[in-house]
């Protein structure tokens, strides 16, 4: 087994996010068009066999941190395998996975079974009526249910994700970061980036400082390494974490590589570099993750409402 993948810039890239699915049951405002994605053939997408076989791949080149993402990954039937199956690769030592937290009533326990140490859930308001609008299909109610049935089933640390949206979220901050409070559980902010689906105006940008503003007793918290500053509230259980891909970006510290559920390495988020996997060997995918290694940006470039990301797809077909 090879060591470690340091990129031209000095980045061991040790992260690999992959999305198993672009499907979502949710459409977020901010994600992905009311009408859905066109669906791509079944046999453009990557099999189990290939998820597998590019996480073996990953883990032969020095990866060692790998996070399910989708759009939702919990409607993809074969889900509990794909994560059992991920969770065995040598070298992987912690599996992660994002979610929008509504099928976790019945997901959550198989999901930790299956070896999933990590659970991030998106969760951007606490109004009923207000997440209903957001994302268009879905209920608060089945989201709080996700969260609480995870916070009960063991998993190591539960994340929230927060996207700020000014004139949405922003009045609700407060009541965000008091979830770490009554939880024991992390709140992130996340700036909305400008890319593929949005809805909202320019106006909806606000950056993760007003988290600071809005709330002056947060103190600085000993930091983890990730891409959050961290903060706490006093006699808080959890953290509140910052994430500013526009206003202060973190590439200097990327060691990340996407997979898009169609079996596109992407070396960075914002980039429409992108090298393919599908129909490939284990050996031949790893030149492949070689490559996009090798073709990580210093960094996303300038990103704003007016300087778009220079990847035009949804967020939900890169995996978030
Ligand atoms: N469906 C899952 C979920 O919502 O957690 C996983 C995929 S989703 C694309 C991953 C994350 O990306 C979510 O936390 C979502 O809020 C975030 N996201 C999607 N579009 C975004 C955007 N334009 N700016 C910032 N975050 C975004
Ligand atoms: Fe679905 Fe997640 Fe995108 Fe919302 S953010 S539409 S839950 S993929």
């Amino acid at each position: 087994m090879e060591n470690s993948m340091i990129d031209g810039f000095g980045r061991d890239i040790s992260y690999l996010r992959l999305s198993v699915t672009d499907n979502c049951n949710l459409r977020c405002r901010y994600c992905m068009p009311e009408e859905g994605i066109c669906k791509k053939r079944h046999d453009e997408m990557l099999t189990e066999e290939e998820l597998v076989m590019a996480v073996e791949a990953a883990a032969s080149l020095g990866f060692t941190k790998l996070r399910i993402t989708g759009g939702e990954p919990l409607v993809k039937k074969n889900i509990l395998s794909i994560c059992r199956r991920c969770a065995a690769v040598e070298g992987i030592r912690e599996l992660a996975l994002t979610t929008n937290g509504i099928l976790l009533p019945d997901l959550a326990e198989p999901l930790r079974k299956a070896g999933v140490q990590r659970l991030n859930i998106s969760l951007d308001t606490l109004n009923p009526d207000k997440y209903r609008y957001m994302t268009r299909r879905g209920t608060l109610e089945q989201a709080v249910a996700g969260i609480e049935i995870a916070l009960r089933t063991g998993f190591e640390r539960i994340k929230l994700n927060a996207v700020l949206i000014g004139g949405f979220n922003d009045d609700e901050i407060p009541e965000l970061a008091g979830l770490t409070l009554k939880y024991p559980l992390d709140v992130r902010f996340i700036e909305l980036m400008p890319m593929g689906h949005d809805e909202l105006s320019k106006g909806a940008y606000i950056s993760a400082r007003e988290v600071l503003r809005r709330l002056p007793e947060l103190r600085p918290a000993e930091q983890d390494g990730g891409v959050a500053r961290l903060y706490e509230l006093p006699g808080a259980l959890g953290k509140v974490g910052l994430i500013s891909p526009l206003s202060e970006h973190f590439c200097g510290t990327c060691n990340r590589l996407r997979l898009t559920a169609d079996g596109k390495l992407k070396p960075c988020l914002h980039s429409a570099a992108q090298f393919p996997v599908k129909g490939l060997t284990r050996c031949e995918m790893a030149e492949q993750i070689k490559a996009a290694i090798a073709a990580k940006p210093e960094w996303h470039g300038a990103l704003s409402f007016e300087c778009r990301s220079r990847e035009t797809r949804h967020m939900n077909q890169i995996g978030g």
